[in-house]
């Protein structure tokens, strides 16, 4: 999946207030706000604020989603790893509670915990 905005690949797109602008319409359903200069950006700073990460996280658990945020200093730089599973559905689409759906990479392993999470969320809804 490429970002609406730039093109860039998820797995490649830098935090920035396009990529929050992304999260936003993807996650919130907000439109992309474009400054005067061009700049398109999102209502909050998903990708750099750990406070508005947290909204993210907080809508897919609201949503039954699994969300695993963690952290680890294995490396010379601390690494932040986010993975968000969906619930396991019953035919009727709704969540029966048992297990989680991890049919999917939805892990994201970065330098900084909100871009992790931000990639993470854009990777569970995207298809
Ligand atoms: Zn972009």
């Amino acid at each position: 999946m490429k970002c609406p905005h730039c093109d860039t690949p998820i797995d490649e797109h830098e935090a920035s207030r396009c990529l929050d602008a992304w999260v936003d319409f993807v996650v919130f359903g907000a439109e992309p706000r474009i400054m005067s200069n061009g700049q398109i950006v999102g209502r909050k700073f998903f990708s750099t604020d750990i406070a508005a990460a947290w909204e993210v996280v907080s809508d897919f658990t609201g949503r039954q989603y699994h969300v695993r945020v963690d952290g680890e200093d294995a490396f010379a730089y601390s690494a932040w790893s986010c993975a968000i599973y969906a619930p396991l559905r019953d035919e009727g689409d709704g969540p029966i509670g048992e297990g989680l759906d991890t049919s999917k990479d939805l892990n994201a392993r970065m330098a900084s915990a909100p871009l992790a999470i931000c990639r993470a969320a854009l990777k569970a809804v995207g298809e």
